[in-house]
Parts: C-alpha cells; sequence; structure tokens
C-alpha cells in the first residue's frame, strides 16, 4: 500500500499533523522533496513538535522514517532537529531514520545566498524562508552539488568541492561581493555534521523496494501544497520542488512504483505564507480575526500569514493537481466564531467570470468572487463523531465536497492527535 499525504492549497494545510494521525496503519513515513523551509507542527501526548525535515512519523516507534533523493538537507538543521527530538525522549538510530544518498546536501552558502538575493531584491523579493532551498534546488540542476552519499566517500567528496566552490565564489564574492567562500570551513562543516549522520544514509531504492515487497505499507509526506509545486503553482512563488503526488515515488528512490491512494490536506479556509498572488485574501479586522483564531504564524519563520476564505477555485485546481481521492479538511474549529462564513467561489478577471485557476498575468488581475454560507456557531472542537457536527457545519463540508469534487472523508476540529471526525 502506497499512500501520499499532499497539500490542496498553498501550504500549512496540516499534513504534518494528518501523517501523524494517519500513520498508525503505515510502517514507513518518506518525505520527498523540500528542505528545512517549511514546518509541520504535530501535537499529540508526547508533546508539540515543530518538523523542519523529519518525517512526521518519527514520534512513532514503530514506524521507519526516510527522506528522499528530492529532498535537500542542510546537515547542521537536521542535526539540530534529531537533537531536539532526543532530548524529548524521542528515539532516533539508524533504525527509524534513513537518508537516501542520492538526497542533496544545502550548504551554509547556499543558505547565505537566499539572504544575498533577497536583501539585492529589496521590495521586489520573493518572500524566500531564506533557508538556501532556491539556490540549492538550482544547483542541484546545474550539478554543482554534494549528495548524502559523497559524506560516505570524504576523499573523492573534498576534490569535488573544491572545484563548486571555486565555481560558486564566482556568485557570492564576485557577483554579490561578499566574502570569499572558505573551502576548508566547508570541508569542516560537512566532517562535523555529516559525521553525525552518515550511519543514516543508505540506497533508499534498493531499502524501499525490499519492504514493499515484503508487504510493509509506506507514506509519503509532501511538504508545501500544489499551490507551491514548482511546475503548478504560482510560479515564481513557489517552492523550487515538486510539491505534487505524481512526485511522490519519484523523491523517495522508487521511480517505478505506482501510488494506490492519494489524500488531500485541504483547510476549511486559505492562508499563504510569503508573496505572490492570493486572489481571496482577506485585510484589516476580517483578517485579523481569521489569523488569530486560526494561529496563523509561519512555523518555520513565525511570519504573520495572510489568510482569506475558502477559495473554490484554487482548490478545486489543487485537489485535479495532486490527482486526490480523498480529502482531510482542517481547521474546521476555526471558523466556529463566524456568523456566516465567507467562500470564494469563482475569479472576475477582466469583467469575465472564471472557475478555473487563471495563468501568470490573469492570475495577477483576478478579484475573488464571495458568496456566504451560515456559520454553526459554537464550538465544535469536541466533536469526534459526525452526528455530533452541527448542520451547518455538516452542510460546510458537503458544500465544499461538491465544490471541489472530491470526497471528504476526515475533518480536523483541533491540532490534537485524536480531535478529528471519520465522515462515512
Ligand atoms: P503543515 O505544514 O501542512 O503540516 O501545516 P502547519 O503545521 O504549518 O500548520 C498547521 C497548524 O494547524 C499547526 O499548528 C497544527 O497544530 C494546527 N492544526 C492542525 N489541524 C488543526 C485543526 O483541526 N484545528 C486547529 N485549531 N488547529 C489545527
Amino acid at each position: 500500500m502506497l499512500t501520499a499525504i499532499v497539500g490542496i492549497n498553498w501550504g500549512d494545510e496540516g499534513k504534518g499533523r494528518m501523517v501523524d494521525l494517519l500513520s498508525e496503519n503505515y510502517d514507513i513515513v518518506a518525505r520527498y522533496q523540500g528542505g528545512n523551509n517549511a514546518g509541520h507542527t504535530v501535537q499529540n501526548h508526547l508533546g508539540k513538535f515543530i518538523l523542519n525535515l523529519l518525517p512526521s512519523g518519527i514520534l512513532r516507534p514503530d514506524v521507519v522514517n526516510v527522506m528522499g533523493p528530492g529532498m535537500v538537507i542542510d546537515l547542521q538543521h537536521l542535526c539540530g532537529e534529531i537533537d531536539r527530538l532526543r532530548q524529548a525522549g524521542i528515539r532516533i538510530t539508524p533504525d527509524n531514520l534513513k537518508i537516501s544518498d542520492r538526497a542533496i546536501i544545502c550548504l551554509p552558502y547556499h543558505v547565505q545566498q537566499d539572504g544575498l538575493e533577497e536583501d539585492r531584491l529589496g521590495d521586489a523579493k520573493y518572500g524566500s524562508t531564506r533557508r538556501g532551498i532556491a539556490p540549492v534546488y538550482g544547483d542541484k540542476y546545474l550539478k554543482k552539488c554534494i549528495r548524502m552519499g559523497d559524506l560516505l566517500y570524504p576523499e573523492a567528496m573534498k576534490k569535488r568541492l573544491r572545484g563548486i566552490v571555486e565555481w560558486k565564489d564566482l556568485f557570492i564574492h564576485d557577483g554579490y561581493k561578499a566574502d570569499h567562500i572558505s573551502y576548508d570551513e566547508i570541508v569542516g562543516w560537512l566532517e562535523t555534521y555529516g559525521g553525525q549522520l552518515k550511519d543514516h544514509v543508505c540506497d533508499l531504492g534498493v531499502y524501499l523496494t525490499e519492504q514493499i515487497q515484503k508487504g510493509k505499507k509506506v507514506m509519503f509526506e509532501a511538504q508545501l501544497g500544489a499551490l507551491r509545486d514548482i511546475d503548478f503553482g504560482i510560479y515564481p512563488f513557489t517552492s523550487s520542488s515538486s510539491t505534487i503526488s505524481a512526485y511522490a515515488p519519484i523523491g523517495a528512490g522508487i521511480p517505478g512504483k505506482k501510488l494506490d491512494l492519494c489524500i488531500g490536506i485541504m483547510k476549511a479556509y486559505s492562508s499563504c505564507v510569503g508573496e505572490g498572488p492570493f486572489t481571496c485574501e482577506m485585510f484589516g479586522k476580517e483578517a485579523e480575526e481569521l489569523r488569530e483564531a486560526g494561529g496563523e504564524y509561519g512555523a518555520a519563520t513565525g511570519r504573520p500569514r495572510r489568510v482569506g476564505p475558502f477559495d473554490v477555485v484554487a482548490s478545486r485546481y489543487g485537489v485535479r493537481m495532486q490527482g486526490a481521492d480523498e480529502l482531510a479538511l482542517t481547521k474546521m474549529d476555526v471558523l466556529s466564531y463566524l456568523d456566516k462564513i465567507p467562500v470564494c467561489t469563482a475569479y472576475e478577471v477582466n469583467g469575465t467570470i472564471t472557475h478555473e485557476f487563471p495563468f501568470g498575468d490573469h492570475l495577477n488581475e483576478a478579484k475573488p468572487v464571495i458568496e456566504y454560507v451560515p456559520g454553526w456557531h459554537c464550538d465544535i472542537s469536541g466533536c469526534r463523531k459526525k452526528e455530533d457536527l452541527p448542520k451547518e457545519a455538516l452542510d460546510y463540508v458537503a458544500y465544499l465536497e461538491k465544490a471541489v469534487g472530491c470526497k471528504i472523508r476526515y475533518v480536523s476540529v483541533g491540532p490534537d492527535r485524536d480531535a478529528y471526525i471519520e465522515m462515512n
């Protein structure tokens, strides 16, 4: 059984909490793309954890967690994340955390370049998390990167690194006029942090193929959502990797395998961190109330997130791009304060109403068409069965299901692991 858990929107849909919940029935959880630029917040009986790089199955003692070749890994950040979890009593060993030898290492100069470029752009910045993700993915496709498996061959790695550093310095020093990159410092960094991680490095393709042959179940965990996908998202305000489910087997190291199930995680309203078109965005008091109610501040950066009502156009597009078989609707409880719930049902582009997600300038010009549906206006955070939900909440779920054209199987009503309802 191969299942992907993916984001339908702009990210921050609550994928981490759904992976934490649904991984109970899985043997392996695999992260397949991205780096430490996003954060999954997971809250359960063990505490509250922010996971940037580690798969969210790490909190389950019987689950093996793997970090795929589609990822970019900042070694220092990963060591810090592992230390923090170990201090909280979570066991992390080469048996339950495996890292692909093909995963790319995000080096300190990638982080530096991210910051230098955002500063250079000034007001035209991308709103990057400044964690080196775009520069390292760029270098991956330029074939100028060091991979996790290279840590196992230090002499060959150091030799290649010399040429790469020389090349990279053309940008960092000659271009941005920053200090020269120190080759020795990069080697020291790789030895210090790589040394702590190299026992986790393996050929994930071999490992996963064997496990699947034995009948083990694998869950793929996405970072960010469909609208941040490098190919299908709001380019150039996307992430630099493929967040869509079709990439999951590739990014996990088993490109020949097909998914059995794709569960899309879709939020009951919208949020978007960083720059870029966000048609349904709300402003002023209305936005502040929703941001407060939903605690919409970035897990990786603490930045206040932009918020808006549920966006039918963007979500329907997200469901299609992800090929979602079923959905989990998260953070329903956040809307409990509203008498009537706004929904963005269509976009108006140059006087024409559209239900399809527009491209480029049309997206920038799009205005939201807002309609209202009745709110339930009571606390639903204690509901655990479909019958516990008020009629208006059930109507909202049915309305969204119809609007996006996909079954909503789970509804979450709080951040805790058990705060959800299975809708049969
Ligand atoms: P991810 O990156 O998709 O995993 O999402 P984030 O972790 O960035 O954001 C989701 C946030 O919402 C986290 O702080 C979760 O603890 C919280 N959360 C998840 N599900 C629910 C829910 O049903 N209700 C409420 N109130 N909070 C939730």
